[in-house]
């Protein structure tokens, strides 16, 4: 066993603290990384506080993983020491359902292995993710994050950027289409850049009235406050796309209402509580609903390969792990800019 360490929840309640913990020595298809950042997502909030229930604790979160390789297995061809790679959401799946073998191994019907707080096939031991020093990872999970890109500004794009890079993907969003994006946090901001480099025209919705020039900045055409009713009123049946990205509950039928005949509102944020929808939030317009999770290793490759070609990355707080916890704090209050990275050689 490889010994490591890391920063763990020991349970839905405390702060996360120092934790030492063993991970499997690497097989012949694994590969060894040294993480050198990690981002921290608001699903990893959610996971350590079990907002969602069934978490497992201890708990080391963070999906958001870029590392350096270390050591491969006998069979590993693909990656050598001294790459640059990224470990995202998953690090298993079942590899023979459909969904897998189409490449969308976040549908796995057996449920994908997630990079923490889930159990590896074979030995049912629990998973840790990111928020540590060392990583032992199957190659089909590896990603090759491109040169060009600085690997604590990559790191988010592991989650943040598949996360919406896929739904507007999978949606065909196209130059001359109006987007919504509902929320400026880690995932809203890379919503932002990659709607803009799709060539949309983008919107952003906001509920404080604080994030307006940044918007601007990300490359939005324009900001609405959610709370003004005139702004929101004078935009409805107009959109095409709108992405939610909204951490906790809100009003859903508010954002429904901006859709266009045949426009899709996509939720990808994931609150604790469930939303009401309005039957008539949907039927005039012929209104499409749906949900999306994160992306599968095939397209994050790809997401990753676009990034590196139209140098898209987050804007990123780098933070030592000792700040992880004043870190949730002030991701509860929306003070994120936007993206908390931890930089682990503060892991000493
Ligand atoms: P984040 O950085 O905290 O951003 C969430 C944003 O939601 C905030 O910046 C804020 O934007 C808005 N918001 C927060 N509280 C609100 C409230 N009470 N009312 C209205 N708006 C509020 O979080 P994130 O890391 O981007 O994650 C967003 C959500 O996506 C989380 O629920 C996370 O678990 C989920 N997620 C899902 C997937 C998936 O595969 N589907 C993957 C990753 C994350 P404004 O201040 O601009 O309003
Ligand atoms: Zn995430
Ligand atoms: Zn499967």
């Amino acid at each position: 066993m490889i010994s490591a360490r890391g920063y763990a929840a020991p349970d839905a309640r405390s702060p996360l603290a120092p934790f030492q913990f063993e991970r499997r020595e690497p097989g012949p298809n694994d590969v060894q990384l040294d993480v050198l950042f990690c981002g921290i997502c608001h699903s990893d909030l959610h996971q350590a506080r079990d907002e969602w229930g069934g978490a497992l604790f201890p708990m080391v979160p963070g999906h958001e993983i870029v590392g350096r390789v270390t050591r491969v297995g006998a069979k590993v061809s693909r990656f050598k020491a001294g790459d640059t790679v990224g470990i995202g959401c998953m690090v298993d799946s079942c590899r023979a359902c459909a969904s897998c073998k189409e490449g969308l191994e976040q549908y796995c019907e057996k449920g994908p292995v997630y990079t923490y707080n889930s159990r590896e096939k074979e030995s049912q031991q629990p998973t840790q993710g990111g928020y540590s020093n060392v990583l032992v990872v199957d190659q089909d999970f590896v990603l090759r994050v491109p040169d060009n890109l600085d690997p604590s500004k990559a790191a988010p794009l592991l989650c943040a950027g598949i996360t919406t890079y896929s739904p507007l993907k999978h949606w065909k969003v196209r130059e001359g289409q109006r987007v919504g994006v509902v929320g400026l946090g880690g995932l809203g901001h890379m919503a932002v850049k990659f709607a803009r480099a799709m060539g949309a025209h983008v919107t952003v919705f906001s509920h404080t009235d604080k994030k307006k020039q940044d918007a601007l900045r990300l490359g939005a055409h324009e900001v609405v406050v959610s709370s003004n009713e005139a702004e929101m009123k004078a935009r409805q049946n107009t959109f095409d796309f709108v992405l939610d990205t909204v951490s906790a509950k809100h009003d859903i039928n508010a954002y429904l209402r901006l859709l266009r005949r045949d426009g899709s509102l996509v939720l990808v944020g994931a609150p604790e509580q469930p939303l009401e929808v309005g039957a008539f939030s949907i039927i005039p317009n012929r209104r499409n609903f749906s949900g999306s999770s994160i992306g599968g290793v095939r397209e994050t490759q790809e997401m990753l390969d676009f990034c590196g070609k139209h140098e898209v990355v987050s804007d990123v707080e780098v933070i030592p792990i000792q700040q992880v916890n004043e870190a949730y704090t002030r991701m509860l209050k929306g003070d994120v800019k936007y993206r908390f990275v931890i930089d682990m050689k503060s892991l000493k």
